[in-house]
């Protein structure tokens, strides 16, 4: 006790009641001057001659060069999965599961070193690379190895057969967590992968290359290109997959779906969200409070499914209000590698423009602006949790994804107004309840156009548990046994 309060005294201003600051090591990840592609089981210089630098958007410093692919690239690297493909999906079903299995354990052994890539790369807190992302990829890969011998009872008397080259794009936001939601289930059912991963957050796909070393994948099956969107598009268009999976925005998506029109191409989609946080009176207030901080500043707000609307009954809107901004005041913003972080840097200086841009309109539009006093880093991009409230449903911030630490508040007086009034956008991913009354979860769940509805809890995530969209926010489920029809046809 002595010895914790002189190291405080030590490190803080005197009469400061803040947290010492607990920084994760980072001597634990050592990362390469130069990363080349991973095609056929071997990082190759890129055939483009062209490398861009990552940076840590928490410090702007450069963390290392990676190879920008280009379309002979690509190509390369499809045609190595495509050699692969053969004997892969001949492999007895129980030894494809002991690959999956083995990349399980191997993210569980070298679970810190990656989430203090995830962090470096991407700028989110340490405490949630560390307990969110890092468990959930491994637990992806053991669920869907537990699958893997098994597709013949996921889908009776379907005969399922993999699909051959699975082309795979993913975002930024959880960069080793999208790439374990798409390559586990493709490999359980047979298939092989290119993946791109987002330009900003490449390395921990680039470390998930020789973790894949480590576990024996076979050469080929796993494919990794790293470069813009560019590299995307040449990936999306190239002859020899038969199936794309894109996380994304919606205007991406959309490109996508256009350019396989008429390919005999398997889709999915995942794309932006709006989601409502429906709060009523009704509510345990202090638990509801957590779950909306946990629902709109979790991961800095870069998350698809985010409560971005914050839908609170008139009854006790001022009192949620209120309790609301106190708990915002308690929000740490900060280094990443920093364990007491809550908030942690904006991915890239673009994103931060943007939310820059949607929060100025906010203001433009009416609405009225709260954010709680903090003393943002000097260096690199960042945002203070903000909460706009005297929202209009045809206000931009209630419209537009933000994709960043802002909530709109809006009020209802019915559960029929609420239902309408979440249901007012374009989107259609994620929604949450919160009510003493199970009744009404579920007879609002039934009437909410959302792929996910969580009550009394928001932003949970199983691998056994599908997770995708309606309307504009996409189409195809992964997660569960959902997520393995996405890889397969069936005879
Ligand atoms: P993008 O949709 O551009 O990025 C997603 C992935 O697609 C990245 O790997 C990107 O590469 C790649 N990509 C970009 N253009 C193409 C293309 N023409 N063909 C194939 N692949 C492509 O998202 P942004 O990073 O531009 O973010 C913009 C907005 O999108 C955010 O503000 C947010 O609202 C939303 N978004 C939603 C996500 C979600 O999970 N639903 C995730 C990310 C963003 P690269 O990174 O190299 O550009």
């Amino acid at each position: 006790m002595g010895a914790v309060e002189k190291s405080r005294k030590d490190v803080l201003p005197a009469g400061s009641w803040d947290y010492a600051s607990s920084l994760e090591g980072r001597d634990i990840v050592s990362f390469e001057e130069r990363y080349g592609l991973f095609i056929g089981g071997e990082q190759v210089s890129p055939r483009s001659r062209s490398w861009f630098t990552t940076v840590s958007p928490s410090t702007e410093e450069p963390l290392a060069e990676v190879a920008q692919a280009g379309a002979k690239d690509v190509a390369l690297a499809v045609g190595a999965a495509q050699e692969a493909f053969a004997p892969w999906s001949s492999w007895r079903p129980a030894e494809r599961a002991k690959v999956l299995f083995r990349i399980a354990r191997i993210l569980q052994e070298r679970a810190r070193e990656l989430a203090v890539a995830e962090s470096l790369d991407g700028g989110k807190p340490i405490k949630e690379s560390r307990d969110v992302d890092l468990p959930l990829a491994a637990a992806h890969f053991f669920y869907y190895a537990g699958w893997a011998d098994k597709l013949e009872y996921a889908f009776p008397g379907r005969r399922p057969r993999p699909i051959g080259v699975a082309a795979q794009i993913v975002p930024w936001n959880f960069p080793l967590l999208m790439l374990a939601w798409k390559i586990a289930p493709a490999l359980a059912c047979g298939n092989t992968v290119v993946l791109k991963p987002a330009e900003t957050t490449p390395l921990t796909a680039l470390l998930f290359a020789d973790v894949c070393r480590q576990a024996e994948v076979p050469p080929g099956v796993v494919n990794i290109v790293t470069g813009d969107g560019s590299t995307g598009a040449h990936l999306v268009r190239s002859e020899g997959i038969g199936k794309v999976a894109f996380t994304g925005s919606t205007e991406v998506g959309k490109a996508i779906q256009r350019e396989l029109a008429g390919r005999d191409i398997s889709l999915t989609l995942e794309l932006g969200g709006k989601a409502a946080n429906i709060v009523f009176e009704d509510c345990a207030l202090d638990q509801a409070v957590e779950g909306i901080v946990n629902g709109i500043y979790f991961n800095q707000g870069h998350v698809c499914c985010a409560g971005s609307r914050l839908l609170v009954q008139e009854s006790i809107h001022d009192q949620l209000v209120r309790k609301l901004k106190r708990r915002m005041s308690t929000l740490r913003v900060g280094d990443p590698l920093d364990k007491n972080t809550d908030v942690g840097a904006i991915n890239s200086k673009a994103q931060l423009d943007r939310i820059t841009e949607l929060v100025q309109a906010g203001t433009d539009e009416g609405a009225e602006l709260y954010q709680p006093p903090c003393r943002l880093p000097e260096k690199g991009w960042w945002f203070a949790p903000t909460v706009f409230t005297n929202v209009a449903q045809s206000h931009r911030i209630a419209q537009e994804e933000i994709f960043g630490p802002v909530l709109s508040v809006l009020t209802f007086r019915t559960p029929d107004e609420a239902v309408e009034k979440a249901n007012n956008t374009m989107y259609g991913l994620s929604a949450g309840i919160w009510t003493e009354k199970g009744s009404r979860i579920l007879w609002m769940a039934d009437r909410l156009r959302a792929g996910v509805v969580w009550g009394n809890t928001f932003n949970r995530f199983d691998p056994a548990s599908p997770f995708g969209g309606y309307k504009e926010s996409g189409f195809g489920r992964e997660g569960g046994r959902h997520g393995l029809e996405a890889y397969l046809r069936f005879e």
